[in-house]
């Protein structure tokens, strides 16, 4: 794995997953360093320490933007062997330290096995909220939640800012417009937020690095609407939720597993629960059956 230098003090572990790396202070024949974010699990977190290591970098702090286990499974490893703390947001704090409930807010209840992945789920570790960390000099945190009950993007010195799961690219949203999404209201909120950020580089954390944050949030949201008027137009005939999956998954040529089915569907289910806040899905309630109409 190679570092990216992206501006004098802040860096990017450039692997499967882009963790942000930012120097705190100099030490005395080394570098201390914050990371952005820990990799899917040790043996990803190992071969991000190898090129700090070859940096001459050393970890005393982690901020986690969230709590799925893909932006934290590696806080173990970094704990363990630096003795540094982790901080995210108090819910994700509390999700990082007792990874049991993590699978449970995807499925909506106690999960099917297919969800215990390590995007899910990793060994639990402790992490601290935010709120009590006086945050080092040049970094500052920017709330975008959305993707997540609670997220943020990390902003260093360099004007550099490490979005999290904010943002995906846009080779992503052409075989993937399903993006996990929590919260459709926050996250179209926070897409806003992020379209007029002003800074030199924008890096998402599954990809897509780029200077132009204005249009990689316009292509996200204008996904997100595709989704929308994908649900309303299906349900110009009432459509329970398993009905409006399905046939989601059949315009968009996707094929259902039992892993897509839990995650992507707990997707629609917030597309479904937002429309219906909104007054532009009603529930019709027959036969035992929730039925979901455009209003
Ligand atoms: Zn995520």
């Amino acid at each position: 794995m190679e570092l990216i230098k992206l501006g004098e003090r802040t860096f990017c572990a450039d692997g499967p997953f882009k963790v942000g790396v930012y120097i705190l202070k100099e030490a005395d024949g080394y570098s201390e360093v914050c990371i952005i974010d820990t990799g899917v699990d040790e043996a990803a977190a190992r071969e991000i320490d190898e090129a700090l290591v070859k940096a001459g970098f050393r970890v005393s702090l982690i901020l986690n933007t969230h709590y799925h286990a893909d932006h934290s499974g590696g806080n173990r490893y970094f704990i363990e062997k630096y003795g540094c703390k982790a901080y995210s947001q108090k819910i994700n704090a509390a999700m990082i330290s007792n990874y049991d409930i993590c699978p449970s807010v995807v499925w909506g209840g106690n999960p099917v096995k297919e969800v215990l992945n390590n995007y899910f789920y990793a060994p639990p570790c402790e992490a601290y909220d935010i709120s009590e960390l006086e945050m080092p000099e040049g970094l500052s945190i920017i709330e975008i939640p959305g993707h997540c009950i609670e997220m943020f993007a990390v902003k260093t010195a360099d004007e550099v800012y490490f979005l999290g799961d904010g943002v995906v690219s846009v080779d992503t949203l052409k075989g993937h417009k399903l993006i996990y999404v929590y919260d459709i209201d926050k996250q179209l909120e926070s897409l806003e937020l992020m379209k007029g950020l002003k800074g030199k580089v924008f890096v998402p954390y599954h990809g897509g690095i780029t200077e132009d944050i204005s249009k990689l949030a316009e292509a996200n949201i204008s996904v997100m609407k595709e989704n929308i008027e994908l649900i309303l137009d299906i349900c110009t005939t009432p459509k329970c939720l398993d009905d409006i999956i399905s046939e989601v998954f059949d315009r968009y040529g996707y094929k259902l597993t039992m892993y897509k089915y839990a995650v992507e569907g707990g997707v629609i289910r917030a597309y479904v629960t937002y429309l219906y806040n909104k007054g532009e899905l009603v529930a019709v309630k027959e036969d035992n059956y929730i039925r979901w109409k455009k209003a």
